[in-house]
């Protein structure tokens, strides 16, 4: 996996209480505890302060699931990256497939928002993917070029440098339905490829996670591919065995490309 550290995400979206998060949250903590891979837990804003007094003295991570594009301001309902920052965020999930679907947002808006995060001093988790009906077109590549290229034209290459990008296929979000390795394979080759031609120590050492129906069972072998540095996970990610199964699905390519 070239150096590359894998990073777990679950991305709980709009689902818990503040007993239910703190009970999943120390289940991961405990058994994430040693392993070779980061691990990384996303749940709704409200549940960020009970979530990190859980985490906080853990190895595992804090992130949100988006925030405002705005500093400050007039903006009722919004959460800023400073925000975020301040309840121990590290990262933040950014253009997932919902907000741009059920939320209208442009891939100018998800880029200006990855400018937020990282002047917050956070790392944006930078969401692309192709509906089924665009896989069926063929235009696959040029649909993940477009969401890539919004973001460079906001930020330029060097934007990457503190950037982990999911590759999410629409299509298999919460479907069951999961790209095979060597489809979901291809792309975060193309993915890495595109960045790399424009700084190769940047794309070497971007982390490119797969995103859709990740479960303990299929983890292993897409984990096992070269440019796969890790998942998104959303159903699975609510349930602290299953989550922790993929925890170690991750740990063990990183012990297979040590042996
Ligand atoms: C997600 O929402 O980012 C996701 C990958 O969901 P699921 O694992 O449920 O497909």
């Amino acid at each position: 996996m070239a150096n590359r550290q894998p990073l777990i995400a679950g991305n709980w979206k709009l689902n818990g209480t503040r007993k239910s998060v703190v009970e999943l949250a120390s289940a991961i903590s405990d058994g994430a505890a040693g392993l070779p891979v980061e691990v990384l837990v996303c749940p709704v804003s409200v549940h960020l302060a009970d979530v990190l007094a859980v985490v906080g003295n853990s190895p595992v991570h804090l992130g949100s699931q988006n925030c405002s594009e705005a500093e400050s301001g007039a903006f009722t309902g919004e959460v800023s990256a400073n925000m975020l920052q301040e309840f121990g965020c590290e990262y933040v999930i950014l253009g997932h497939s919902e907000r741009r679907a059920l939320f209208h947002e442009t891939s100018e808006q998800v880029a200006v928002k990855c400018l937020a995060v990282q002047k917050a001093g956070m790392t944006p988790v930078l969401c692309v993917g192709e509906t089924l009906e665009e896989r069926e077109a063929e235009q696959v590549e040029s649909v993940i070029a477009a969401q890539l290229d919004a973001v460079l034209a906001a930020g330029g290459i060097e934007i990457f440098r503190q950037m982990v990008v999911a590759y999410e296929p629409v299509w298999a979000i919460g479907t069951g339905k999961t790209a095979s390795p060597e489809e979901a394979q291809a792309v975060h080759a193309l993915i890495r490829q595109k960045i790399s031609s424009l700084d190769a120590d940047i794309g070497s050492k971007l982390r490119i996670l797969y995103g859709g129906s990740v479960k303990a069972d299929n983890a292993a072998s897409l984990f096992g591919q070269a440019d796969i540095d890790g998942g998104l996970i959303g159903g699975a990610a609510l349930d602290a065995t299953s989550f922790l199964a993929i925890c170690e699905a991750a740990a063990s390519t990183v012990e297979k490309s040590a042996s």
